[in-house]
């Protein structure tokens, strides 16, 4: 195998092999990398257990010493970022580069999670009482974090969920551990044992996790299906949730976009990291009088685009995650061929090995086809044809996603209006996908349910506790 070191949980501080495994493929080859543990329900109560007990220590530590901890890791992460970034192409198939970006990114997020502060109320100060609402830690907290960017997704709750007084048993998916796994090594040198517990197993584990009752709260990110199962399963104990779900992101190209000079942003809105981002453009509306010139420039553009194995030099995107993937995107592909929708690029996928497939752009399928009211998650994307704006925004909300929207055009204040329209948690003008730990981030309707990043994202990983004292009459 391609790394034949072994990969271990981190329970309370210690490295923990497990008594199962299983194989983490390279999407690439199709070949097993490496053997990631497979949790027992045993080794899950005592990852819980762990948690639990270095719970009341790590709350009580002051929030600057959590805070310097967390600058502590971000800055050993990015000393092993070729390590790191290497084992995220062979487990992801995304491009070096973008592997080394996404590690950076994760280290940028604890320190922007470390820079945040928890903000407190008061709410009365008479000489009668005095009352003040403060921020307090929940407990354990049960993150869950899904393939497309295993590390920096799992960033996005570790460095709150921890700034906050919190401890983490961290999840990674069964298709993307190794670097999670390997992250967990790397905070047991850092962090209190038991304050960063990662876990690795099947199926079964992410179940377990969300209805173990000693777990206080579920930070989940992953499908809308699944994040409906992870609701209902967190109801049992009362488990508060942050759920960051699917997206079905619109972007709307005005009649005076600069189409030629927009193409390759509006390219990778939709092909970055293969279109496996929740928040890729996934509908491309344009408007009739620029959309043959936007048509000729993005294909003009995928031409150049090159596709193949992440660990070689020049790969811009690489394959599909994993054969699951890939076998939805194909699907939705072999529908569009059955349906005689108009191919502009790609439609052939690659035989293999290797989850492969071309960057794929359809011309103006109907509004009601799979392409367009599913979420693809893959590199195809449906162009699409508008006339009137009133018209676009309706077709642009006609979504049970709400996660992120984009629009393009020369006249900022008229895509704002627009933008102030859309009924998405982001809203981007003349760009996509600029993410901040500083700012709010999360879906509406059935993209999610809280938020992460900024001050609002670390107040979901606490409860508020008001404390009112009254005053002694001798105070008055
Ligand atoms: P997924 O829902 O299949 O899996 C996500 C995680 O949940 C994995 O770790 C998986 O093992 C675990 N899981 C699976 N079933 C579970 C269950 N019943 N209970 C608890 N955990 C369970 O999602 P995926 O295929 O890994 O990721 C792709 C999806 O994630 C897309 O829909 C994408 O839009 C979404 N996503 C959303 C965001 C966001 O911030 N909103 C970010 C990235 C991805």
């Amino acid at each position: 195998m391609e790394f034949e070191a072994s990969f271990s949980m981190t329970i309370g501080g210690r490295a923990v092999t497990g008594k199962h495994g299983f194989d983490v493929v390279n999407p690439a080859t199709e070949a097993a990398i490496a053997r990631a543990p497979d949790a027992s329900r045993d080794e899950l109560d005592a990852a819980v257990a762990a948690a639990r007990s270095a719970f009341p220590g790590w709350a009580a530590t002051a929030i600057d010493t959590r805070g310097a901890l967390l600058v502590q890791l971000a800055d050993a992460l990015v000393a092993e970022i070729d390590g790191f970034a290497r084992l995220l192409t062979a487990e992801q198939g995304k491009p070096h580069a973008d592997a080394r970006t996404e590690i950076l990114a994760s280290a940028y997020w604890l320190k922007g999670a470390a820079s945040l502060a928890l903000p407190a109320t008061v709410n009365e100060d008479s000489p009668e009482r005095h009352s003040e609402t403060r921020h307090v830690p929940i407990g354990v907290v049960g993150a869950i974090a899904p393939w497309n960017y295993p590390m920096v997704l799992a960033m996005f709750k570790v460095g709150p969920a921890l700034r906050a007084g919190n401890t983490v048993v961290l999840k990674p998916s069964p298709f993307t551990p190794l670097t999670t796994l390997k992250f967990g090594e790397l905070a047991a040198r850092i962090l209190p044992a038991g304050v960063l517990n990662t876990i690795s197993g099947g199926d079964q584990l992410g179940p377990w996790l969300t209805e173990h009752p000693g777990i206080d709260k579920v930070s989940f990110t992953g499908s809308t299906a699944t994040g409906r199962r992870v609701m209902q399963s967190a109801s049992a104990t009362l488990k508060r949730v942050t759920l960051e779900l699917g997206g079905n992101d619109p972007a709307i190209v005005l009649p005076d976009a600069d189409v030629e000079a927009l193409a390759e942003p509006l390219f990778w809105a939709a092909f970055a990291n293969n279109g496996q981002v929740c928040i890729a453009t996934k509908r491309m509306y344009v408007h009739e009088r620029v959309y043959d010139r936007l048509k000729q420039a993005l294909v003009a553009y995928a031409r150049t685009v090159k596709v193949g194995n992440g660990a070689e030099q020049g790969t811009q995107l690489g394959p599909v995650n994993n054969a699951v993937q890939f076998r939805r995107v194909r699907d939705l592909i072999a529908d569009a061929r059955t349906q005689g929708y108009q191919f502009l690029t790609g439609g052939e996928p690659h035989a293999g090995p290797g989850y492969f497939v071309p960057v794929t752009i359809l011309d103006n399928p109907p509004e009601a086809s799979r392409i367009v009211q599913e979420e693809q998650f893959g590199p195809i994307l449906p162009l699409l044809k508008f006339s009137d704006v009133d018209e676009v925004i309706a077709r642009a909300n006609a979504s049970e996603y709400g996660l992120g929207a984009s629009v393009w055009g020369t006249d900022e204040d008229a895509a704002l209006a627009v933008a102030q329209r859309i009924a998405s948690g982001t809203v981007w003008i003349n760009e996509t996908q600029h993410l901040s730990p500083l700012a709010a981030f999360g879906g509406m309707k059935q993209s999610g349910l809280g938020v992460e990043g900024g001050t609002e994202g670390l107040l979901e990983y606490t409860n508020a506790q008001t404390l009112v004292r009254r005053r002694k009459a001798s105070d008055c």
